[in-house]
């Protein structure tokens, strides 16, 4: 199973059951939590 890492807290995601990521320049992140995507967000916004 692929997994990633979470580049807000470091943590490992397992892409295939992640339910918190974002799209970005056609790059998908992932993270561990919803706080972790806003944060992400909130570094560089849309
Ligand atoms: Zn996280």
């Amino acid at each position: 199973m692929p997994k990633v890492k979470d580049p807000i807290c470091q943590m490992t995601v397992e892409t295939e059951k992640a339910r918190f990521f974002a799209d970005r320049d056609g790059v998908r992140t992932y993270f561990c939590s919803a706080a972790c995507r806003e944060r992400f967000l909130a570094q560089r916004p849309p």
